[in-house]
């Protein structure tokens, strides 16, 4: 019997909508269902990075959601009189987008839903509430209640990506544990509509004041936000009156003139990880399978990172290419890059929020001193410390010195002698990437109908089949990793590479399909 969708998603916030996206792009039947009518109008993520950009370009989205998004802002940690102890620079880590980017979560979610009116196979059901899975050998039943009419229904999809939230329904019902700690401290979280500039709008800082600090930061689109700690003896529910956030707002030198108070909202922080990712047909993602303290900005960056992982290996099983074992590496290669994640995020946390005013003065000082070292000092402010894209366990043949790591997005001309950056500049899907004049063997990836591309040197002239490395980064990323010739996922990690004279890994794939006689 036909099962009628491939993938389900439950949960349309900024992980699902990205996995319509990238499964609607790929041609699946997807059905998504998300609970509330519209989106959710509290603006949770402030921050983005260039990878989830890259993520996003994969959706055709990123220039569009660019244009709300700030970039190129200092980020300042200050003392209690304002003085900036340590200051970031993120340098570019090879995406080819800006390292970190602000945003305004519900114009973002916005333009990811319009963006998945474009697929006609993709049907999305919202103010519906998926109350049950059940799943057998072939597929997974959901049962859906319409929260206008309260008829329920059942949908049957192959598999389906439970991107339902921290709280996620769907992990609870498969008793999936979600283990860790919740911080005592709660933060009130207060978005405001810019009114009036002042002097220091446009950078974010971290005020490191033992007594109560706070984030302050620009958001796109005319907003700004500000995060504070609720203290002992603060009355929570006072806290989140108008009276109460200009109290707050007014340590800060913000007056009504500067803004108009959107929301205020009580957030607690969690560090918490699902047991397990998988359950059969059914995949965790998101909030649903982690969750972290916002103090670097990946809680959303992680899923978004999540659904790219899972929708081309969920993509190439429904498809017949691969066997269903491969979406095992989905926890594999995505949970140790979250916990690193997690614990930068836990440790900036620790510098941001020390209470201890002793401890707070020995901080600045040293701080300062460590960031006027030349190595240490760089490493810090470039953000070196962030982890780069690379699975050191995972679906890749383990063959050869570039195996597991994304490859960088430098400019090339494609081959009508286009500008663009590598990833428009190729066909989508899975690649073999040869330095031109390459003598590794790739016939038997050939034989699976893998494109090949080779990369020219700056001046040559474009041809079909080429991309010419006019800045050199491709051509420095395979140096850097003693190798010739790549095969590339459809994610742009490297499942094979090889050097001169040597041969790629097997094709993982299950049956033959030639492109030419
Ligand atoms: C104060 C704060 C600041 C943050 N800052 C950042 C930041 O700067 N950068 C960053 O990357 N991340 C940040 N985060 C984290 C980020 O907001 C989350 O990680 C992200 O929103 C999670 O996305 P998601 O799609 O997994 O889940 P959600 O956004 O929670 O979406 C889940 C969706 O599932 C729906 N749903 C739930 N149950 C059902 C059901 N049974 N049926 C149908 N639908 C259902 C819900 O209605 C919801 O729309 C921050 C979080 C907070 C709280």
């Amino acid at each position: 019997m036909t099962i009628p969708f491939d993938v389900a998603i439950i949960g349309y916030g900024p992980v699902g909508v990205t996995a319509a996206n990238l499964l609607g792009a790929l041609g699946h039947r997807v059905i998504v269902i998300e609970r509330e009518p519209s989106i959710y109008s509290r603006a949770r993520a402030i921050s983005t990075d260039e990878e989830v950009l890259r993520i996003w370009q994969a959706t055709g989205l990123a220039e569009r959601l660019k244009q709300d998004m700030l970039g190129g802002l200092p980020l300042h940690f200050v003392d209690t009189k304002g003085r900036t102890y340590l200051a970031l620079e993120p340098a570019s880590r090879g995406s080819n987008h800006p390292p970190q980017m602000f945003i305004y979560q519900p114009a973002l979610e916005e333009v990811l839903r319009t963006g998945v009116t474009r697929y006609p196979n993709v049907e999305v059901l919202v103010h519906h509430e998926s109350v049950r899975v059940e799943q057998d050998s072939n597929g997974v039943n959901l049962t859906v209640v319409d929260l206008t009419s309260r008829q329920s229904r059942t949908f049957r999809a192959r598999y389906v990506i439970a991107a339902d939230g921290g709280s996620s329904p769907t992990r609870a019902q498969l008793g999936v544990g979600f283990e860790g700690r919740t911080y005592e401290d709660r933060w009130i979280v207060i978005d405001a509509a810019v009114k009036q500039e002042w002097p220091e709008i446009n950078r974010l800082r971290f005020h490191c004041d033992p007594k109560r600090p706070a984030v302050d930061c620009p958001t796109p689109l005319g907003h700004h936000r500000w995060e504070f700690p609720i203290l002992p003896g603060d009355d929570e529910a006072e806290l989140v009156t108008e009276t109460a956030v200009r109290r707050l707002l007014t340590r800060h030198g913000i007056g009504p003139h500067h803004v108009d108070i959107l929301r205020a909202t009580v957030y607690s922080h969690h560090v918490r990880f699902a047991d397990r990712w998988r359950v059969g047909r059914i995949f965790l993602a998101g909030d649903a399978a982690h969750v972290m303290p916002p103090w670097i900005g990946e809680g959303m960056a992680s899923g978004v990172r999540d659904a790219r992982n899972l929708c081309w290996k969920l993509s190439d099983v429904i498809g017949g290419r691969l066997p269903d074992t491969v979406l095992d590496t989905y926890e594999v290669e995505r949970q140790p890059h979250v916990r690193t994640l997690t614990r930068l995020a836990v440790n900036f946390g620790r510098l941001i929020t020390e209470r201890n005013p002793i401890l707070t003065a020995l901080r600045n000082p040293l701080v300062r001193a460590v960031m006027r070292t030349p190595i240490l000092g760089r490493h810090i402010r470039n953000a070196d410390w962030f982890p780069g894209p690379a699975y050191t366990r995972g679906f890749h043949a383990n063959s050869g010195g570039a195996d597991g790591h994304g490859i960088s997005q430098p400019w090339v001309l494609d081959e009508n002698g286009e500008r663009l950056r590598f990833d428009d500049a190729v066909p989508p899907g899975w690649l073999i990437l040869r330095l031109a004049g390459s003598t590794v063997d790739v016939r038997a990836w050939e034989n699976h109908a893998v494109p090949v591309v080779d990369v020219l040197p700056a001046g040559a002239a474009s041809a079909k089949g080429t991309v010419v490395d006019i800045d050199g980064g491709l051509t420095d990323w395979l140096a850097e990793r003693h190798t010739s010739a790549v095969v590339l996922r459809p994610d742009t990690f490297t499942y094979t590479s090889a050097r001169d004279g040597g041969r790629l890994a097997k094709p993982p794939f299950l049956a033959i399909s030639r492109s030419t006689p």
